[in-house]
């Protein structure tokens, strides 16, 4: 596990840094490790142009973290595929534009490994992006982070702007959002196990069959990686830094169960979608190239980083993202 006080912050200590998507989980992970850089949420929407330029004219970035997105999980954006699609094209179109109008000298945005093909060899590598279409769950989404990677590479050569992608896997952490219908898996699965034992029942019942597999970061590793990475890449094309290792969602469910220590049965409504069975990234090239400004780096134990997030949960609970 790293040490936050021993990230090297390299450019990002001196220079004038403008975090968008600042109130969100990333954001409070980040904050950590650079306290000094400006935070914003949608108080500034950026869906508006007008107000991302009043956003810049205020703060005047030199280098920008671009983290804001509708972010949901599958629920969430199954039933609203179009505003996500529309919210976050539009925000990303203002901010790469805007950043360079105002000649921001670096930008970093946050993929996400939902871009990637639903038909795709596995584990998923950075070339194979644009190989077919997202899964259907993650339309709007998905397509509108791919956008991020034309958009960056079409500044990179028309502007010269260096703008660069990362592409995570799933992520969680303290400060998630915690609302039923639009929390990712972890966070969900958290408040409900809590709830469900807060309550007595004896069973819970959790979204599809729990065999699909995923992978997951934890937003604290990634904040160091967004620093190691916003200091050290310099390539036009997104690169996957997400921690490998499968887990089904039923021992993900299992997991937090043993943590939270729950009593009750987890039953499984298969009636219920999936979504995308698997989808490992691979993430060699990141392996082989980044982590330059910190020698020590390794993502954190998948159970300790779980254990930490519940513990954050139960501590803050019900004052939590997505609860109140
Ligand atoms: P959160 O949902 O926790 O935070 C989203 C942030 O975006 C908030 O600060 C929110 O502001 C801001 N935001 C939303 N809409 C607007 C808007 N219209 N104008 C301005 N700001 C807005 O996201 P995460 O921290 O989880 O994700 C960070 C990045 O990582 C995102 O780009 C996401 O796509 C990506 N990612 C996330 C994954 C995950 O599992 N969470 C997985 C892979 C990638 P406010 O607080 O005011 O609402």
């Amino acid at each position: 596990m790293f040490n936050f006080n021993k990230v090297n912050l390299g450019r990002l200590k001196n220079e004038k840094v403008l975090v968008t998507g600042g109130t969100g989980m990333v954001g409070k992970a980040l904050e950590k490790i650079m306290p000094k850089a400006t935070y914003v949420g949608s108080k500034y929407d950026l869906t508006k142009y007008d107000q991302v330029v009043e956003l810049f004219e205020k703060v005047k970035p030199v280098c920008v973290i671009h983290l804001a997105a509708r972010v949901s999980g599958m629920k969430g954006n199954m039933d609203a595929v179009a505003e996500h699609y529309t919210e976050n094209v539009l925000m990303n179109t203002h901010v790469l534009e805007v950043s360079r109008i105002y000649g921001v000298k670096k930008l970093l945005s946050v993929l996400s490994t939902c871009i990637y093909p639903e038909h795709t060899s596995y584990p998923m590598v950075e070339e194979n992006i644009h190989n077919g279409e997202p899964h259907s769950t993650n339309l709007g989404y998905g397509f509108s982070k791919r956008m991020l990677d034309v958009q960056a590479r079409a500044y990179r050569r028309q502007y010269g702007c260096d703008f660069i992608n990362i592409v995570p896997n799933n992520l969680f952490g303290e400060h998630d959002n915690f609302h039923l219908e639009k929390s990712h898996v972890i966070p969900s699965v958290i408040r409900k196990i809590y709830e469900a034992k807060q309550a007595g029942d004896g069973a819970l019942k959790l979204w599809g069959t729990g065999d699909p597999l995923r992978e997951f970061t934890y937003s604290g590793d990634l904040a160091k990686i967004i620093v190691d990475t916003f200091n050290t890449y310099e390539e036009e094309y997104p690169i996957n830094v997400g921690c490998p290792g499968e887990y089904t969602i039923r021992d993900l469910a299992e997991m937090i169960k043993d943590i939270l220590r729950y009593d009750g049965f987890l039953l499984w409504d298969t009636r219920l979608p999936n979504g995308q069975i698997r989808k490992p990234s691979d993430n060699s090239k990141f392996l082989e190239i980044g982590l330059k400004t910190e020698d020590d780096f390794e993502y954190t134990d998948f159970r300790k980083a779980l254990e930490k997030t519940c513990l954050w949960f139960v501590k803050n609970y019900p004052n939590v993202r997505g609860v109140e």
